[in-house]
């Protein structure tokens, strides 16, 4: 495999940071983000469906909306995914498991095991979702949503496109008064990968995301943060920092950090936001009905980019550039 091309980090993606740094961190089946620091918002990443970057106004499409209010997207919306029933997923824990011990057998005595233990969780749901045995459309009864922003560390040691502490709260409480379970506003902060010379490439891109995560917290006035949030924000707020190194993009290597720094709570608007909550199922569900039961994850829902098709889609393959299959435009 060729070494990664500088241009292709997140640190050089210009407008597109934060839509790569979602495609490379979330929607992938290899995200370094998988089974951690996301469990608070209910998550279980890869085994999961998600929407990318679908326009508010599509999720409640049906509903009447205030001419003003909701013109933004929702950058990452997704809940879990489950086996149409328990004998499922211990039918295929079982068919592994079998297979386990078939070849410890035929392996030579040194290699052998006395007692082959069970298949690790993330082997069964994988084999779930590949023989179409999800529920599908899946339980809609969690979901959550996050607003991300995504700023980097260049290799003069600068944070650049740090914008004000105050960025992305009112996003994330727009998303709030739409009724999710639990809303995140994530904040991730990459490095660009510099040469480490004769120190060990690892322990350098740790060091500078570390440094770039305490650069981000802290503010000029020694009295105010860096991030802003506060004890009663009905949203989450989590800091995301990866030290990117040399020959391999973000989501091939890398040391990646995350910290809470206010753990998502409840939706406090969930009830009043009822409504609004039951038009975004409505809509969710008949977006997935539409489509065969997936058998690769994370499955990924996708809004066309041209705003007359307005089509939002189950892509066919878990690819987060799938074009549209109504017209064949790019999605968002
Ligand atoms: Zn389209």
């Amino acid at each position: 495999m060729e070494p990664a091309d500088l241009k292709d980090y997140i640190f050089a993606q210009e407008e597109k940071r934060e839509r790569v740094t979602v495609n490379r961190f979330i929607a992938t089946q290899g995200s370094l983000l998988a089974g951690r620091f996301t469990r608070p918002l209910g998550w279980s990443l890869p085994f999961m469906w998600l929407g990318l970057r679908i326009p508010h106004r599509r999720l409640l499409r049906g509903y009447n909306c205030p001419p003003k209010k909701f013109k933004g997207d929702v950058d990452i919306l997704g809940g879990c995914l489950e086996p149409v029933s328990p004998e499922e997923y211990e039918r295929c824990k079982a068919i592994l498991w079998e297979e386990d011990k078939r070849i410890n057998v035929t392996l030579p005595e040194e290699y052998r095991k006395n007692e082959v233990s069970p298949p690790a969780p993330y082997y069964i749901s994988r084999l779930v979702v590949e023989s179409s045995k999800i529920k599908w459309p899946p339980d809609l009864t969690h979901i959550a949503a996050t607003e991300v922003k995504a700023a980097y560390y260049d290799k003069t040691a600068v944070l650049k496109h740090k914008e004000s502490e105050y960025n992305g709260r009112d996003q994330a409480k727009t998303l709030c008064r739409m009724g999710f379970d639990r809303v995140g506003l994530m904040r991730f902060v990459v490095t660009e990968p510099i040469d480490s010379g004769k120190f060990n490439p690892w322990m350098i891109a740790a060091h500078r995301s570390s440094k770039a995560m305490d650069e981000y917290l802290s503010h000029p006035d020694p009295q105010k943060q860096g991030i802003y949030f506060e004890p009663h924000d009905p949203y989450g707020t989590l800091l995301i920092s990866n030290g990117a190194v040399l020959g391999k993009l973000e989501d091939m290597a890398g040391d990646v950090t995350a910290k809470w720094l206010h753990q998502p709570p409840p939706n406090p608007y969930k009830e009043q936001a009822a409504e609004l909550r039951a038009v975004v199922e409505k809509n969710l569900r008949d977006i997935m009905s539409c489509h065969p039961v997936p058998t690769s994850f994370p499955i990924l829902i996708l809004a066309c980019s041209d705003n007359n098709c307005g089509n939002v889609y189950v892509a066919a393959v878990p690819n987060p550039d799938q074009p549209c299959p109504a017209c064949g435009q790019k999605p968002y």
